[in-house]
């Protein structure tokens, strides 16, 4: 006996459970499978070691889904300025949201705070039923209209979609044999909370090291989440360092600085980085989304905010065939959905990818020209003001649902 679905969707973090949200209202029948059960506690003395930048299109598409309350309820840090500068000279440049009207450039959000929010939401749907913990074990692809999907428990799933959102090593992926480009920066990115001596400003501070950026990002009144991306040896020393030592460590590295002194620093831990493109992002009545579909470098915050793109295309796409009563797990459909994404997600990678490379780097050249290119960017205004528009997501062609109040849910 196999539970018949329209849409399942395999992985239920941030960008598997924002297109599932997408879909709440409607008459769809979705799943949603995850390994592990959803890891939303909040208590507002601790910090997630995971968090993201969240640009303008993603807060869009959040209050578009009704969970931006939820987030803003446990706890959202808007930033309004930005200080990047390089380590090897005297490069800098500074971005401030009220050059371009905005009350802020974008807000860090834990990790946990948006699945929270976004799982509430899901828990309050009646079409959407979560399976987690649950592990699928066997995927088929096309089965003339559906394509099922065994768990290890033996419970047998049908859909007209199944969707992986399933992260950076997707088991979804695997199944359909759709190898992936890329390869691996030979560095880890190490995560921290940390209290500096002077607060953060509501600005977030990226030095770019010869070993990698370093990145402050505000978290709260007086924290900053670091990002310190650096060779995979030097993260797992900094990971075996004893707490004062690393707090020293992390003030060399950051140099002078408004910031002060570091003060506090909690738990550490660091996480692989790697860029990977999909070759495909579909197969017969799948569709990939997220991490699945490809992985950037953080140095631009922008990983999860591509992947909330493509849950917003494929929701929106979705929305749209179901009214017209059309299949829209039809590999004609589904290859719409791969055009839309592949482009844009391909453009912001290969720029994330140059930028990783003239900045992570100590040739002489290479930092002379970072420098000054920094410093003539800084003063071109309309140049910057363009820069500050595409981090914010807001220069590109949005899906409607990432487009400010279009109250769908
Ligand atoms: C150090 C660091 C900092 C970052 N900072 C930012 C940032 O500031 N801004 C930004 O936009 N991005 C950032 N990113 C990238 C961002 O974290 C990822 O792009 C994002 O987490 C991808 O979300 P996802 O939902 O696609 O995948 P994931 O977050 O990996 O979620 C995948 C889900 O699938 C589940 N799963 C996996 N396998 C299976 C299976 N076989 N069966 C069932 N479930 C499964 C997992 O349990 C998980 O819940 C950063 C990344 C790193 C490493």
């Amino acid at each position: 006996m196999s539970e018949h679905y329209d849409i399942i969707i395999v992985g239920g973090g941030m960008v598997g459970a924002a297109l599932a949200c997408a879909l709440t209202h409607s008459e769809l029948r979705i799943a949603i499978i995850d390994a592990r059960a959803p890891d939303t506690g909040f208590t507002p003395d601790t910090f997630d070691l995971r968090v993201s930048a969240i640009t303008r299109a993603s807060q869009h598409l959040f209050e578009n889904l009704g969970a931006w309350p939820g987030m803003q309820s446990r706890r959202v840090t808007p930033y309004q300025e930005m200080r990047v500068w390089d380590a090897t000279g005297r490069g800098s440049i500074h971005f401030s949201a009220a050059d371009i009207g905005e009350p802020d450039l974008g807000h860090i959000i834990e990790n946990r705070v948006i699945l929270g929010a976004l799982t509430e939401r899901l828990q309050a749907a009646d079409n959407i039923d979560l399976l987690a913990p649950a592990t699928p074990t066997r995927l088929q692809p096309a089965y003339p209209q559906t394509a099922s999907l065994t768990l290890a428990d033996g419970r047998q799933l049908r859909a007209r979609l199944i969707v992986g959102a399933d992260g950076a090593r997707s088991w979804v992926r695997r199944q359909l044999g759709i190898d992936c480009l890329g390869w691996s920066y030979g560095q880890k990115g190490l995560v921290a909370t940390v209290r500096p001596q002077h607060g953060h400003h509501d600005t977030a501070w990226q030095r770019f090291l010869p070993g990698g950026p370093l990145a402050l990002l505000p978290i709260g009144q007086e924290h900053c989440s670091i990002v310190w991306s650096c060779a995979e040896e030097e993260a797992e020393q900094l990971l075996q360092l004893e707490p004062d030592v690393f707090l020293q460590r992390l003030d060399q590295a950051l140099g002078d600085s408004p910031l002060g002194r570091i003060e506090h620093s909690g738990p550490r831990a660091a996480f692989p980085l790697r860029l990977q493109h999909a070759r495909s992002y579909i197969g017969p009545r799948v569709a990939l989304v997220g991490d699945a579909a490809h992985t950037i470098h953080p140095l631009a915050g922008q990983g999860v905010n591509l992947g909330l793109l493509d849950a917003a295309t494929l929701a929106g796409m979705i929305l749209d065939l179901q009214q017209q009563g059309r299949d829209f797990g039809h590999m004609l459909r589904l290859r719409q959905y791969q055009r839309t994404r592949k482009a844009d997600n391909l453009l912001m990678m290969a720029s994330m990818d140059g930028f990783k490379r003239l900045f992570s780097n100590d040739n002489p050249v290479l930092s002379r020209i970072r420098n000054l290119g920094l410093s003539l960017a800084d003063t071109a205004l309309p140049l910057k003001h363009r820069l500050m528009r595409q981090a914010m997501g807001l220069d590109a062609h949005l899906p409607q649902l990432s487009q400010r109040r279009w109250h769908a849910v």
